[in-house]
């Protein structure tokens, strides 16, 4: 019987998950692992955050979805991967053999110089359901700074959906956001002086263009000017591939993105294959966005299929744009498509609509 493993349980496997039983029925025993029961939907986290989303809207559960297929799931962090020897080796020390495996590990937030027990990264997103609920009940007994590292999308829907957070609270919580460069650098001029204007009007303050030297216990040390003052702060500050290829010395991209081919194939391994923000897709590299990971589900679960039966594989196309649309807290939303920028209340309920759609495809049982 051939052993297949889905490292990882994220976007870009929803769609294999879904067709487990297409898998067991033709005779494979497939486990996935992954280090958590549920999934969270990134896209619907800055939300989670505000409360807009209870956490049941924003999230799968993956364990329910795999067993109802008749697969095996098993939590648990996976450390490294032993391709020579087909074995996926767990923190734990468990170890699972394989004849295929599929990586979607995902991402982490990359870690800012110095240290803080209150600073928060953004992912994984479940941290941003347990940020909003610290705060909602701090600022119950009095008033609360909250910091915000990186002005990218991340960073300003999350300030944006702090200030949402704060709008009735029993005291004020002075939102502040830090970003290297101007907000929204990799958009159109235009959407960076939006959410610029949208964060200065609702009360945040904004500071751009200065870089966080060192993150001390409620203080961020920027290279200029006065340090910023917090009780919590939430890491934003960009994401780099999981550290599970490079450590298993696999192929990577500079940043430690597991090399892979226009099949999600890894560049030495046909063996191994993977999507989402853990790879690095050699034919062109991609921004680390969901569009991409979930882009990549359907090539990734008919060419596992492929991959066992001898069959020919199908190369991901990935489109050359796509959509964004930035969820900013007060009903409104930045949509961002090639050139054109807009913002306003139907952006947002647009990027509502497009989010709750996809979660009620993935959450049938
Ligand atoms: C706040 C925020 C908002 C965002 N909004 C959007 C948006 O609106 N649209 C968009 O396109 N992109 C958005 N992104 C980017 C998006 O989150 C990522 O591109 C997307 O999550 C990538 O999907 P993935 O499946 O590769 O990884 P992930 O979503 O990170 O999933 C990886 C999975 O693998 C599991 N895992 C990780 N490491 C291990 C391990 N060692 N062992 C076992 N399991 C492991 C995790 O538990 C997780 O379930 C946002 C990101 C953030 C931080």
């Amino acid at each position: 019987m051939k052993k297949l493993i889905l490292a990882g349980a994220g976007h870009a496997h929803l769609m294999t998950i879904r067709n487990l039983s297409a898998f067991i029925s033709a005779g494979v025993s497939a486990t996935v692992v992954s280090a958590g029961d549920f999934h969270y939907y990134s896209g619907m986290g800055p939300g989670l955050l505000a409360g807009i989303y209870r956490p049941e809207e924003t999230r799968f559960d993956v364990r329910k979805m795999t067993e109802a297929r008749g697969a095996t799931f098993l939590q648990g962090v996976i450390e490294r991967i032993d391709a020579a020897g087909r074995r996926v080796i767990l923190a734990d020390g468990r170890t699972l053999a394989y004849d295929l495996l599929s990586c979607n590990l995902g991402s982490d937030v990359i870690t800012l110089p110095g240290a803080s027990p209150h600073l928060i990264p953004v992912k994984p997103i479940d941290n941003l359901h347990r940020a909003g609920a610290e705060i909602r009940n701090r600022l119950q007994g009095g008033p609360l700074r909250v910091a915000v590292i990186g002005g990218g999308p991340a960073g300003v829907e999350v300030a944006g959906n702090l200030l949402r957070l704060g709008k009735g609270a029993a005291h004020p919580l002075a939102v502040t956001l830090v970003s290297r460069d101007d907000l929204l650098l990799r958009y159109p001029a235009r959407a960076g002086t939006l959410a610029l204007a949208s964060l200065r009007q609702r009360g945040a303050t904004v500071i751009e263009r200065q870089a966080v030297r060192q993150v001390e216990a409620s203080r961020i040390v920027l290279d200029a000017g006065e340090p910023v003052l917090f009780d919590l702060a939430l890491n934003a500050a960009g994401i780099g591939p999981s550290a599970v290829f490079g450590r298993s010395g696999l192929p990577v991209s500079k940043d430690g993105g597991l090399r892979v081919n226009a099949h999600l194939q890894c560049v030495s391994d046909p063996a191994i294959f993977g999507g989402g923000d853990g790879i690095h897709f050699d034919p062109q590299p991609l921004d680390r966005v969901g569009v991409y990971a979930v882009r990549q589900g359907p090539v990734l679960c008919r060419n596992l299929t492929a991959a066992l039966n001898g069959k020919p594989l199908k190369a991901f196309l990935p489109q050359r744009r796509y959509l964004s649309i930035l969820n900013l807290g007060d009903g409104r939303g930045i949509l961002a498509w090639r050139s054109l920028i807009v913002s306003g209340h139907l952006a947002f309920r647009l990027k509502d609509a497009i989010d709750r759609s996809f979660m009620r495809r993935f959450q049938k049982e």
